[in-house]
């Protein structure tokens, strides 16, 4: 069985295909001499080994070692050197490297094989007996953190005594003797601590360093890099292993990394740092400040330190042309990890790069413009979530930051205001027409005007579902929660960070992006929705099938979602017209009346103003679908709660006390959830229905003439379960339509369909197909009846779920596909076995979300529907799921 690809010489056994099986950095490495580029020779140790590795007690597979130690040979006959030989060593690095790129988060160990004897060989081909010292004890150093798991600090305390003894400043002052002295200090350490002398045989040394990278891939902060990012624990990762090359051979040899475009910005430019004499690590590292690649960067920065194109012009020269050869072979943006030993260019890596969103999205365009992509594969290297970030104001990256506080990044983009600690302050604050932020140690839902008025929330406790971080993303607010290091005192208004203290007033900007709190006003990027934004979004509206459309019920929502490019709504709640003063009133008297007749007089009161919303939102939406569904929760939320708001409202209708409790009190649910609510309360109270029908078509017929184009309406009907609930509101909908059509003299095309959210109505999606003309999912309450789990009840135990691995993410953010999607894909073929035009969308807060949106392209919906701020997200997502 094969578990080791060779690769340098010119050729390679892997390819970049290979990466599940050699990792990024093994297939690229393979790819790179395939290209015929220079690559120190080596070997990858597949994935595979890894996984054998954890199955069988982490022990080897048979067969490796003699692989390893013939791929050693290739490598000797290619560089001349033999591991282990005193005379011509050959030293090599070993590397981790996984299919999906962990930066940071597993070891190398550079310099392996040198020991007492192949160090002297080290110094006399180099002819530098300081260097092979040198890099005798950072090897000694990195193979006691990585494989013997002895702490780095006692080798720099015993370097800082020996420098001190001797008087130096710097680690370049000491000399090669001093490096043995120093050596032989670090070896009786390491028997001090671990009762066994540093491994002189490089065999011994190579083994354990290729099973420190594999028990490197279980180690803390790769588990939790993986479970941040969804990379199975079960791809392992490979092990490379590559002649070493010396960026430290004095000055003509360096190191550096770069990459083909700006990162940060997109801009079409080599970008990256080198740093003479040097190895690898030390660029990272930030012992040394590297210096630019470019004489261009070197004169921005307004740096005096030579740039790499200035003090080695060949090098540099063939870097360049390696770096848009690699460009150009992989067709991106390219990362990339260099030396140079004595004017020698190596190349020793290669990947994608990682970039900004603004960056991905101008190096996306320029590429398809330069046409090396197509258009197609520019949208679908845009992900989708990275676009939130693009429709808010955002931090200049150049911008100096004074961080006061983290937090968590709990809904995107930054806003700078006054501190403000209640909602009351920041209403005030609005308006004078001042900016404020509210700060709190948490929102209940009696902030939610606060936070409407402003600019940003802080909260100093909660998490990413806590209330501020769900109603502030909902609003699209840049929000940061859970910022524990900040305490807030509002009695005494203040907010106390590490030390500092801060007044109502003082200024502060918070990062929704990054969960950075910080101190002042910091210059702003207004989001920029023209130039690449706009070129990748019609590319994307080019490629898909399904429509995009928004939930939203105010004008100001509707016109921002049709601002980013929102085909209509798929659905507008009416509770909310019913809630607002004017109204209110009119809803409690029909509440409280006994008779049909009482009902529909205090309805009339609450006809003119529902028809003005509707043709409003008709208006904005001049001839688009919109979806109304009709009056959803249980009568009781319009109800006063406590006795002093009774005895109020009370008062203000002229009715007794009395009368109100007891109403208050017969309406009152064990489960409101799934209780008096959705069509339940139309088959109630059919009136109800009538007077919002009646509205709506009112308006469609004044909106049609007003605009010119006609509005469709659809009628959505809630919660249905029975076919029988459905045809009987249908069917009082139907004769207010032909009452207005009479009354008007006009006629209006209209739909009346239902939102299945109910497993029931799924289940008998082809019987409930015969009433409706469209279903509309609505995934949030199918989400709860599904699973029998309460939206607003489920942060308490979910989180212990995702823990203790019994759900992989929240259902209520990602969709069930097995479940939910289950019921969904059914209630789909169902229904449309018995109306094949039937027309499916789907409005719960799925909808916006890119896994469930690749589901729905899948099961054939007609559209989908989203908050505003998501509409982008949700045309990017299904053009990529359309193709
Ligand atoms: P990481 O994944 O953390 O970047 P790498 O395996 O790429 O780790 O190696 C760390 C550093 O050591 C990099 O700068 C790399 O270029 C350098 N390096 C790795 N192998 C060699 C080698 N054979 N010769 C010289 N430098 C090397
Ligand atoms: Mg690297
Ligand atoms: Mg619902």
């Amino acid at each position: 069985y094969k578990w080791v690809y060779s690769f340098g010489g010119g050729k390679a056994e892997g390819t970049a295909e290979d990466r599940a099986l050699l990792g990024g950095k093994g297939a690229n490495l393979a790819e790179m001499c395939n290209l015929g580029l220079s690559v120190p020779p080596g070997f990858t140790i597949t994935t595979e080994v890894c996984r054998w590795f954890y199955d069988n007690a982490r022990s080897f597979p048979p067969q490796l070692e003699e692989q390893v130690l013939a791929a050693l040979d290739d490598v000797a006959e290619i560089t001349g050197r033999r591991f282990g030989d005193p005379e011509a060593p050959l030293l090599v690095s070993v590397r981790s490297g996984s299919r999906a790129s962990m930066p940071g988060m597993m070891d190398t160990v550079l310099n392996l094989g040198l020991n007492d004897q192949t160090v002297e060989a080290l110094a006399r081909d180099s002819g530098d007996a300081r260097f092979a010292y040198d890099s005798y004890r950072r090897f000694i150093q990195m193979y006691c953190d990585v494989v013997l798991g002895v702490d780095d600090e006692y080798f720099e305390e015993i370097l800082e005594d020996e420098k001190a003894r001797r008087g130096y400043e710097y680690d370049t002052d000491l000399t090669a003797e001093d490096w043995q002295q120093t050596i032989k200090l670090y070896k009786d350490k390491i028997i001090e601590e671990i009762d066994e002398p540093f491994p002189q045989d490089p065999h011994k040394q190579l083994w354990g360093a290729i099973g420190a990278v594999f028990f490197s891939w279980m180690n803390p902060r790769a588990i939790i890099y993986r479970r941040l990012h969804n990379i199975p624990e079960s791809w392992g990762t490979a092990v490379n292993i590559q002649a070493m090359v010396f960026g430290n051979m004095g000055e003509t040899s360096a190191t550096g990394v770069a990459f083909t475009r700006n990162p940060s910005t997109g801009e079409q430019q080599l970008y990256g740092e080198f740093l003479i004499n040097a190895q690898g690590e030390d660029v990272v590292a930030g012992i040394r400040t590297p210096q630019n690649l470019t004489e261009e960067a070197r004169i921005a920065a307004g740096s005096d330190r030579p740039s790499m194109e200035k003090a080695m012009p060949e090098a540099f020269a063939e870097f360049v042309k390696i770096a848009e050869k690699l460009e150009r072979h992989y067709r991106d943006m390219q990362d990339l990890e260099f030396t140079i030993e004595r004017g020698r260019l190596w190349m020793l890596q290669t990947r994608s790069g990682k970039r900004t969103a603004r960056a991905a999205l101008k190096i996306a365009v320029d590429m398809a413009k330069e046409g090396l992509i197509t258009e197609g594969e520019a949208v679908s290297r845009i992900d989708p979530a990275s676009l939130d970030q693009l429709l808010h104001p955002t931090i200049d990256p150049s911008a100096k930051r004074d961080v006061i506080g983290v937090g968590l990044p709990a809904s995107p983009g930054a806003a700078t205001g006054e501190i403000v600690f209640t909602s009351d302050e920041a209403e005030e604050m609005r308006g004078q027409n001042r900016k404020a932020i509210l700060v709190r140690v948490e929102t209940s839902p009696e902030d939610i005007h606060g936070m409407h008025a402003a600019e940003g929330i802080l909260t100093t406790r909660g998490g990413m579902t806590s209330h501020a971080a769900v109603v502030a993303r909902g609003m699209g607010k840049p929000c940061v929660s859970g910022a524990g290091t900040l305490r807030v005192d509002a009695r005494t208004g203040t907010l106390t960070a590490m030390g500092r203290t801060f007044r109502r007033g003082d200024v502060i900007t918070i990062d929704g992006t990054s969960g950075q709190v910080l101190k002042g006003a910091v210059p702003m990027l207004q989001p920029e929705l023209s130039g690449d934004f706009a070129a990748i979004m019609s590319w994307a509206d080019k490629l898909r099938r399904m429509k995009v459309r928004t939930n939203a019920e105010t004008p100001a929502d509707a016109r921002m979602a049709r601002s980013f490019g929102a085909e209509g709504i798929g659905l507008c709640r009416t509770e909310h017209m019913f809630f607002d003063n004017d109204r209110i009133a009119a809803m409690r008297e029909m509440i409280l009346a006994d008779t049909e007749a009482g009902r529909r007089a205090a309805l009339a009161k609450l006809l003119p103003m529902q028809r003005s919303d509707f043709i409003e939102l008709f208006e904005i939406m001049a001839g688009l679908p919109v979806t109304i569904r009709l009056l959803d929760p249980p009568l009781h939320e319009f109800l006063p709660k406590t006795e002093q708001e009774i005895a109020d409202v009370a008062a203000l209708m002229k009715v007794p006390a009395d009368k109100l409790r007891q109403r208050t009190e017969a309406l009152h649910e064990f489960n409101p959830m799934l209780g008096h609510r959705g069509c339940r309360l139309a088959v109630s109270y059919p009136e109800i229905a009538e007077m919002q029908a009646r509205a709506i078509f009112e308006a469609a017929a004044e909106a049609g003439k007003k605009t010119g184009s006609p509005v469709v309406p659809e009628i959505m009907i809630p919660l249905v379960g029975l076919m029988k609930e459905l045809a009987y509101v249908k069917a009082r909908i139907d004769a207010v339509a032909d009452a207005v059509m009479k009354e008007t003299s006009t006629t209006f095309d209209y739909l009346v369909g239902t939102m299945i959210e109910l497993p029931r109505a799924a289940l008998r999606a082809n019987v409930i197909a015969e009433a409706a003309e469209f279903f509309s999912f609505g995934t949030n309450d199918l989400t709860q009846t599904t699973f029998g789990i309460s939206r607003d009840d489920a942060s308490s135990f979910l989180e212990t779920y995702r823990q203790k691995g019994i759900v992989e993410q929240d259902p209520f953010i990602s969709l069930d596909l097995d479940g939910v999607g289950e019921l969904i894909r059914m209630a789909s073929e169902r229904g449309r076995e018995t109306k094949p035009g039937l027309k499916l969308g789907i409005c719960g807060e799925h909808g916006g979300d890119p896994r469930s949106i690749h589901f729905c392209e899948e099961v054939g919906l007609d559209y989908v529907s989203c908050s505003p701020f998501r509409v982008p997200i949700a045309r990017l997502a299904a053009a990529q799921a359309a193709v």
